[in-house]
């Protein structure tokens, strides 16, 4: 894949606003099944099409931004029925949704949809909202303009297209308040600009761009729930995951999950965001954790860990695996319940979740449901069992376990959040239940190696995957013979 194909596309977002006295803004929820960013909150918007470049805009700044300006009010019209141009008010409510319907439909372009109806997109009714690129962790990457605009006179919002679930009006500081207790999922974007109306409109558009990452800049903190922060690091990790998330938990008192990169610019990164939260806001750190053993999750942390003074915290497998590599101050057990003070107060429950790696740990945030979850389950790629140290059975019942605690979004290791946690559980158990049946039909027809089974079941798995695909069979095979379900003449390799 070139470089291109996988750098952020450009994208336009509106932020649409109603009743001037008493704001209200409006946002909608992700349908849970979207790949990117499913269940989050955000506002109307999507991609820019090639040909938003071509219409004029009246007032418009002769750039690249007019196209953003159309492509705003392309998408808002598209998704809500809501359009924002110069001349609507001539036509009626009919005729708008018979356009939109003809516009989603393909039988008419935006281009034609404007100039039949004697309709401009104008600059004067979109404010400049900032402009966010996805942060480089993500899958999906857009680097989105966004736009405030007042909901026009005799419009409302109509039916949402089917990539969005639901749609609320709601007052700025009611959807900050949703965010405070956890209710919802948004992008730091949303978040920004929904605290930034909640502070009133004046000097609105000055105080959407008040931050250099509202200007374009590199977005490093993100804020999936009230005290945690996730700052991903690029890691020599596996692909198609070229980062791992650091996670900082708590208030006064913070704990410092994989700090996980050997780059220098990267620990330079993660230093003056401590040092931020250390030195400007007054926090310590109270120790350092290390999910488990893999060199993408510790790659940091005896590095940081002189560097502040700080203790390092593991399970003690891990922390026998990794002697003489690093060294582990304290254990962390099974259930322990690690509480840290503050605003808000945040318990992080411990959880032994050995099957990717016998010292693994998971975190359970009992307030409202966050499980951070290592490698566990991830964002982005997939899981390797690689036996002794992976274990497919152990794997499948950590996996049962985190299930039960019903958890309301999952913090992976590799990637964003997962918003719609137990349907992304079930697909990873019945994704190793279906290689499963696979593997017992080719040990049926006649395979005794993990060779030859790789050679049948991963056909369309590139060849060079082929050594890793043996590990992953090497795994299900342990789990067959521990069952009592492999042929007797057949042994398992190690
Ligand atoms: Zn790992």
């Amino acid at each position: 894949m070139s470089a291109k194909a996988t750098g952020p596309r450009d994208a336009a977002a509106v932020i649409l606003l109603d009743r001037k006295d008493d704001p209200l803004v409006y946002w909608v929820r992700r349908h849970a099944r979207m790949a990117f960013q499913g269940n989050f909150h955000a506002f109307p918007g999507g991609q820019r099409d090639a040909s938003d470049a071509e219409i004029a805009v009246t007032g418009g700044t002769g750039d690249d931004v007019d196209a953003a300006r159309v492509a705003a009010v392309r998408e808002l019209f598209e998704e809500t029925g809501v359009l924002v141009a110069r001349g609507v008010e001539a036509l009626g409510a009919a005729r708008l949704a018979t356009l939109r319907r003809q516009l989603n439909e393909g039988k008419l372009t935006f281009a034609s949809l404007l100039a039949n109806n004697s309709l401009k997109v104008d600059a004067s009714l979109l404010g400049g909202a900032g402009r966010w690129v996805t942060p480089p962790f993500s899958p999906r990457r857009f680097d989105t303009c966004f736009f405030t605009a007042w909901l026009p006179e005799g419009q409302n919002v109509e039916q949402l297209n089917a990539e969005l679930d639901h749609g609320e009006w709601l007052r700025p500081a009611e959807a900050v308040a949703r965010w405070q207790s956890s209710q919802i999922l948004v992008s730091p974007p949303i978040l920004h600009a929904v605290r930034t109306l909640a502070g009133g409109l004046d000097d609105l558009a000055e105080r959407f761009v008040s931050i250099p990452e509202a200007r374009g800049g590199a977005v490093r903190r993100i804020e999936p729930r009230p005290g945690i922060v996730l700052f991903p690091l690029r890691t020599p990790t596996k692909p198609p995951a070229t980062h791992t998330n650091c996670y900082v938990v708590g208030d006064r008192e913070v704990v410092v999950i994989d700090p996980a990169s050997p780059y220098d610019d990267e620990r330079e990164a993660l230093d003056s965001f401590i040092d931020e939260l250390v030195h400007v806001e007054g926090r310590t750190v109270r120790e350092i954790v290390a999910s488990h053993l893999h060199p993408d999750h510790i790659g940091g942390i005896a590095y940081l860990s002189n560097r502040i003074g700080a203790p390092v915290a593991a399970h003690r497998i891990t922390a026998e695996s990794l002697e003489g590599k690093l060294h582990v101050d304290r254990f962390i057990e099974d259930d322990e319940r690690i509480t840290l003070p503050g605003e808000p107060e945040i318990t992080l429950r411990a959880l032994h979740t050995p099957g990717h790696a016998r010292g693994h740990l998971c975190f359970f945030d009992e307030r409202h449901g966050a499980l951070l979850t290592a490698d566990l389950i991830v964002g982005l790629g997939t899981v390797v069992i690689d036996p002794p140290e992976g274990n497919l059975r152990d794997y499948l019942s950590s996996l049962a376990r985190v299930r039960a605690l019903e958890p309301t979004v999952i913090l992976g290791a590799h990637g964003p959040a997962v918003g719609d946690p137990i349907a992304k559980i079930d697909e990873y158990v019945a994704h190793r239940q279906q290689r499963e049946e696979q593997i017992v039909g080719a040990i049926e027809a006649g395979d005794r190696t993990p060779e030859a089974i790789v050679a049948r079941v991963y056909a369309d798995v590139p060849e060079k995957l082929h050594v890793l695909a043996a590990r992953s069979v090497i795994a299900h095979l342990e789990k067959l013979r521990d069952e009592g379900r492999l042929p007797d003449s057949m042994t398992v390799p190690a």
